[in-house]
């Protein structure tokens, strides 16, 4: 048995640049780590930075919270979502979305995904039509991206209100446009692992002034909605100020002092990430049995992760991959466990949706699924080093299935 130290720790998050320590410090000295304050004006660190990331997306409007799963609940609310009605999403996702739907109370209509990790439009459109459903919360799930010219197409056509999940995505792009600037709403995680960290945090940003003062005045801003910069004009509030409840979903400014500096690094970030991710695909795709999802021409990704399938392999086989990957310090997820693991779980495992299952075709997708974070700091070395370890724990696996089947 081979019980090599761990090469390096792949859940290592992004850490913080010194201006986002030192801003930090200056909040925590003056004391006004709450957004808003009688005499704060609109200076504050979490106006700045919605200011900033509205400008680095090329949106009207942005509102921070204290999470994405809030702001796919706002998003959901203030784009006209109301109890009990049908939201069509993706199965292959991260269990805050599905989540987001149900703390909007509405009912989940689960689509298909393709073998390249995307929504299936086919499916999407069938689905559209069957359920009547007029919202789709789409989740670019682990950095990949749908055709988003044809998607938003077909979105038109069936009157359907687009929400994009960018929790994967801050930073890339489709056919020159931004990941979140498709639909009505966009929404960014700050979570720790996302490609900015501030430990937690969301972003929600929108062209629609209506959206962006409900999603204010939702977030908790109290009558103190002119302290923010990136908003829409007081005739807007008018209309929403006295029969909007507050949902206290702030950002704090402590999170956003750390997570300013960030921005300025995402173009740096995405260039480190997707070397490291190009030079494990590349060495992957010469494995026998690994399949990497296609990425078309129009799809300008950040990869901080790397999924690949293997398909000629029996459970038992992958079971054992896994876990010798493991033991050498390659963790490696896997989105078909019948149980839930981890940060992974499968659309039939989300016991409380009205008809919980895994469609058929993600299924199969999802089945022999494998999934590896690249954290910032691997160096490019190590990426021949991984890859040597997942081909010969690969053919070990291989082996020891065909003895175990034949035994
Ligand atoms: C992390 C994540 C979210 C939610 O982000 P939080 O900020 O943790 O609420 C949503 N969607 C996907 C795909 C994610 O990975």
């Amino acid at each position: 048995m081979n019980k090599a130290p761990p090469l390096i720790d792949l859940s290592q998050p992004p850490p913080i640049p010194e201006l986002g320590l030192s801003r930090a410090v200056d909040v925590m000295r003056s004391g006004w780590l709450h957004r808003y304050g009688e005499t704060l004006g609109d200076r504050s660190e979490v106006s700045l930075l919605e200011e900033e990331f509205a400008a680095y997306v090329g949106a009207k409007y942005c509102v921070a919270v204290n999470s994405c799963g809030s702001s796919m609940f706002l998003a959901l609310v203030c784009a006209g979502v109301e109890p009990g009605d049908k939201v069509l999403m993706n199965s292959f996702t991260l269990a805050p979305v599905p989540g987001a739907v149900a703390h909007a109370k509405a009912e989940h209509v689960l689509v298909e995904i393709t073998s390249d990790l995307v929504i299936d439009l086919a499916d999407l459109e069938c689905k559209a039509v069957q359920s009547g459903a007029r919202y789709l919360l789409l989740s670019h799930m682990r950095g990949h991206s749908a055709d988003m010219t044809a998607l938003m197409e077909l979105a038109n056509k069936l009157g359907i209100v687009v929400i994009e999940d960018c929790a994967h995505t801050m930073g890339a792009s489709w056919a020159g446009t931004a990941s979140g600037r498709f639909g009505k709403v966009g929404c960014y995680s700050l979570q720790a692992y996302k490609h900015i960290n501030a430990g937690e945090g969301g972003l929600l940003v929108t062209d629609d002034p209506d959206i962006a003062a409900r999603a204010i005045l939702h977030s908790g801003s109290y009558m103190l909605f002119d302290q923010h910069r990136s908003r829409p004009t007081d005739d807007v509030f008018a209309r929403w100020k006295g029969v909007t409840p507050n949902y206290s979903m702030r950002m704090s400014n402590l999170a956003a002092a750390i997570a300013r500096p960030q921005i300025g690094q995402l173009r740096e970030r995405a260039r480190v990430w997707n070397d490291r991710h190009d030079r494990l695909a590349a060495l992957l795709a010469r494995l026998p049995g690994v399949e990497l999802p296609k990425r078309p021409q129009a799809e300008a990704y950040v990869q901080s992760s790397i999924q690949f399938r293997l398909r000629h392999l029996t459970e038992a086989a992958l079971a054992r991959f896994l876990d010798g990957c493991k033991r050498r310090g390659v963790y490696l997820k896997w989105f078909g466990s019948t149980e839930p693991k981890g940060y992974t779980s499968l659309s039939g495992q989300w016991g409380y949706l009205k008809d919980a299952h895994t469609p058929p075709a993600t299924l199969q997708v999802l089945d022999r699924l494998c999934d590896m974070r690249i954290p910032l700091d691997l160096p490019p070395e190590a990426c021949v080093q991984i890859v040597h370890i997942v081909g010969e724990e690969l053919s070990a696996a291989s082996d020891t299935a065909d003895l175990t089947s034949h035994a």
